[in-house]
């Protein structure tokens, strides 16, 4: 195996040999750029030193040959005494990773070279300063020696100097830092400054492959799903110098501008400086454009340099260079992150400029970055005073006063207060206290902290591990950084998207994109911007482009209209249980308890007409599409009055010999009904069958309602979708009651009516049978919560609370099933019941309704499965639209 590249032997898509850096770095070389020659080590070397503890053998020889190579290149070697070449040592894995060794720079000076360099390069002090540089990033990173103790050495000389920048620092100041640098060495390393040029990159380099399995890094790669497998790479690469005096300097550019994506010049540029200088902020940079001013030539090159680079990779670049001297050098380029907004915005600039098709503009812009856009914000232009920054855990903007324990946060908000739930970190206790909050607050854990997973689980907008914020909360208060104190009641404003923490009520903005989608604002219109000018044409694109169909979760006609305005193509699930709550729970209560015929129908004969209605309005509201009405899926006590509150009621009133015959029945029923394990009892299709009336009812209510629609000349398309059906025989009872139903509802309206029947397959023995179950229906709708549920074992309100949050921590999951459809398990069960289902009905229909059908890794997991439509809930619509359109190029 070859476990060292040349720059000139790599391609940008050697990631996973060469890492992000080094791919990049060959493909520059390759493009004729001036790159600083220079190799760099496999991933595959690092694999194999990771698992064995020792360098791979062949290692050593080949680093040996391509630094021989090198040198012979450049005519020195490294460290060579009286003209030394000197190299930096790079981490680079496929994934630009915090927690990953830094770069040193400068391997390759001793006491002894660093005369030679003062001599080659005519600047004594230069010499001096690189080697200082070396001696302070190889103790850092490659010993372990506290960086601080170099900072305040450096400072101590800059203060002995009565200077404030380091550029004020003379040789023979920098001289002396370097002796003190190499004192700082032995004293916390234990060993000398290696003084053998050959031993610094090799321990540099060794350095670079252990801190691939450091604390950090892998904290890093568990939260964002980067597998632990895949190594780091290690670039090599010759020193250029932008510290050699005020024609030299180093810089970073942008090839458009990463928050609007317009074209121009960004970055920044510092005069005299090497590597980090610019970022650390040390000094004051420039910005780009002055270079024109600086160095007119090497700003021309560079100019044309980032035209060559986007036209190359057809994208956004951001780049970082260096100037020795007048000579222009390139020392990294990548892909550049930007912000959702410009994501959009570049996809359809780079479409117009006619780099990129549709299709690959689709791939430039993800179903996560839209649902960015779709949350209310912060009104940019109000004054703000931010105190604090923790991470963005789930997004949103949240205002409120901030409460310090849960059960405040349930009483304010009672009361009709809005609140911020403040806490060092969450634990199941403060679930009632993060519904009731509009926002969560923690100065403690990561995303995938309690507070963190439950409030992504409930669309709450999280900002977690702000850690500047002490929060004291036996005294209901926290201290922000500068020692302002925020009591209890006061307000604060978090953004779930970017972290950020200010003090006060902040002017929270609808998101402009959202007011595209309701028809408020209209692309080309003069008050549309650009963003939602690239969110429409992106939104063409994918509709263009997939299989899937999208529908909507709605079970009213306002949430079906707002449907339909976000691009919903029916609805794929309407709950009919919330047609059963407020006063008509007390039909339902009746129909329950009735102990005759007569009551039973009396309730039944209550509801007909209302429930009727419901559908009326539902089927206007969709005309010309599809609505799946799934039948009564939840636990019959649902409906009836708290067991607890009902037995003190009857207990009062027997104390007080008050008639509470009535009570007495109900609290008899509700004991009857009461289930140990609702979730697993009487529910769903069971309902239906053990009692008699209900289902036939919601059919009748159905069929009449189409036939309504249909006399006053609409479209209704109505589908009956049966929950909880865990075998063929369960349905086709149900379906010959309501075959017999619609039948009469013909007769007696003369209408035609056709009413598809099908079911939710959200059981794994329905997933299991799917192929007998399918000979009773007409569609197949995923429950991939209940699925979801079933499969694992266990109950979602219960243990996304208690232990997922341990879970993902071990890295047993890498998100929340709940959120992104377990594909092994639970998807593997769908894909096996939708083929089993279509070997027996060719035309079955197959859907999803579920949480998982506004989650853009699952939705390309039902394209792949080949499904015709997901649904989910009205403001999921775009994202599902835009994921199925990506899922599909
Ligand atoms: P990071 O991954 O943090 O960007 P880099 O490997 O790019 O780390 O290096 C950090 C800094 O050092 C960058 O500003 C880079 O330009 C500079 N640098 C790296 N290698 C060299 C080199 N051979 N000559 C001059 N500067 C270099
Ligand atoms: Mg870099
Ligand atoms: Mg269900």
């Amino acid at each position: 195996m070859k476990f060292v590249y040349d720059f000139t032997e790599g391609n940008k898509d050697l990631k996973d040999l060469l890492g992000g850096k080094g791919a990049n770095l060959a493909e520059m070389t390759n493009l004729g750029l001036p790159v600083p020659p220079g190799f760099t080590i496999t991933t595959e070397a690092c694999k194999v030193y990771l698992a064995s503890g020792e360098e791979p053998p062949a290692l050593r020889d080949e680093v040996s040959a391509h630094l021989a190579a090198l040198e012979q290149k450049m005519g020195k070697k490294l460290g060579q005494p009286d003209n030394p070449l000197l190299v930096s040592v790079r981490s680079g894995a496929k994934f630009s990773m915090p927690g990953m060794m830094d770069t040193v720079l400068n391997i390759g000076l001793s006491d002894e070279s660093v005369q030679g360099l003062a001599q080659q390069a005519g600047d004594e002090r230069f010499a001096w300063d690189s080697y200082r540089r070396l001696i302070q990033m190889f103790g850092k990173t490659v010993l372990g020696v506290d960086g601080d103790l170099f900072e305040e050495a450096l400072d101590k000389a800059k203060a002995a100097k009565k200077v404030t920048v380091d550029t004020d620092l003379e040789a023979a100041d920098l001289k002396k830092l370097v002796t003190t640098f190499k004192k700082i060495v032995k004293k916390e390393a234990g060993r000398e400054f290696p003084q053998d040029p050959r031993e610094q990159m090799d321990l540099a380099i060794k350095a670079v492959f252990d801190s691939w399995n450091g604390e950090r890094a892998k904290l890093y790669r568990r939260q964002e799903r980067i597998p632990h497998d895949l190594g780091t790479a290690v670039n090599v690469c010759s020193m250029v110098f932008g510290n050699l005096g005020p024609d030299s300097g180093t810089g970073v550019a942008f090839t458009r501008d990463p928050a609007s994506g317009h074209q121009g010049v960004y970055g920044d540029y510092l005069q005299n400086a090497q590597g980090e200088d610019v970022v650390a902020g040390i000094r004051n940079t420039v910005p780009l454009a002055e270079l024109e001013k600086i160095d007119k030539k090497s700003y021309d090159q560079l100019m044309q340099i980032m035209e060559t680079l986007e036209n190359h990779y057809k994208d956004l670049c951001d780049i970082e260079f260096t100037i020795e001297r007048g000579q222009l050098w390139m020392l990294q380029t990548r892909v550049g992150k930007r912000t959702a907004g410009a994501a959009f915005r570049i996809a359809t600039q780079l479409v117009d400029q006619g780099l990129i098709d549709e299709t690959e503009a689709l791939q430039r812009v993800t179903g996560a970055q839209l649902a960015q856009l779709m949350f209310p914000r912060f009104d940019e232009q109000a004054k703000v005073e931010q105190v604090a920054r923790g991470i963005a855990a789930s997004p949103g903007a949240a205002v409120g006063k901030a409460v310090f324990d849960s059960y405040t946060a349930v009483k304010w908000s009672r009361s009709g207060e809005k609140v911020i739930l403040v806490r060092r970190e969450t634990n199941p206790d403060d679930l009632d206290g993060m519904i009731a909050a509009e926002g969560i607050l923690t100065s403690r854990g990561g995303k995938t902290s309690h507070a963190a997973v439950v409030a992504r689980g409930m669309g709450k907008t999280c900002v977690c591990g702000a850690e500047e914020l002490e929060v004291d909360t036996k005294r209901r208060r926290m201290t922000v950084p500068g020692g302002h104190v925020v009591e209890e009641g006061d307000v604060i404003s978090i953004d779930g998207s970017t972290g950020k923490v200010y003090l006060g009520e902040v002017p929270v903005v609808p998101s402009p994109v959202v007011e595209y989608f309701e028809g408020r604002m209209h692309p080309g219109a003069d008050d549309a911007d650009e963003l939602v000018e690239a969110v429409h044409r992106m939104m063409a694109f994918a509709d263009r482009k997939r299989r899937l169909r999208v529908r909507a979760n709605a079970d009213n006609a306002e949430d079906a209209l707002r449907a339909r305005r976000f691009g919903a193509q029916g609805i794929g699930l309407c709950r009919t249980e919330h047609m059963f709550l407020g006063d008509r729970r007390e039909l339902v209560e009746r129909l329950i308890l009735a102990d005759t015929e007569e009551e039973r129908e009396a309730s039944l004969k209550a509801l007909l007409p209302l429930q009727k209605q419901d559908f009326v309005e539902l089927f206007e509201a969709m005309d010309g599409l599809p609505v799946t009405i799934r039948l009564l899926d939840p636990p019959l006590h649902e409906f009836l009055p708290d067991i607890t509150e009902l037995s003190v009621r009857v207990a009062l009133a027997e104390a007080r010999q008050e008639p509470h015959e009535n009570e007495l029945r109900l609290l008899q029923a509700v004991h009857r009904l009461h289930e140990q394990n609702p979730m697993l009892g009487l529910r769903g299709v069971r309902l239906g069958l053990v009692v008699p009336g209900l289902f036939t009812m919601q059919v009748r209510a159905i069929a009449e309602a189409a036939a309504e629609r249909k006399a006053a000349k609409g479209d209704p398309r109505a589908e009956i979708m049966i929950p909880l059906v865990g075998t063929v025989q369960e349905l086709e009872i149900v379906r010959e009651e309501a075959d017999q139903v619609i039948a009469e509802v013909q007769a007696a309206t003369g209408t035609q009516l056709k009413l598809a029947i099908g079911t939710m397959i959200e059981l794994p023995r329905a997933a299991l049978t799917a192929g007998q179950i399918a000979e009773a229906a007409e569609f197949f709708s995923f429950g991939t919560n209940d699925l979801t549920q079933t499969v694992w074992g266990f109950s979602r309100d219960d243990v996304e609370a208690s232990f997922f949050t341990a879970y993902l921590e071990k890295g047993i999951f890498g998100v929340s099933p709940f959120e992104t459809i377990d594909k092994d398990g639970v998807g593997s069960l769908v894909k096996a019941a939708a083929q089993a289902g279509r070997a027996t009905r060719p035309d079955l229909k197959l859907g999803v309704c579920g949480e998982h059908g506004g989650d853009p890794e699952s939705v390309h997991f039902f394209h792949e499965v080949g499904l015709d439509y997901v649904s989910c809930s009205p403001f999921r619509i775009p994202v599902a639209r835009l994921e199925a359109g990506r899922a599909a190029c």
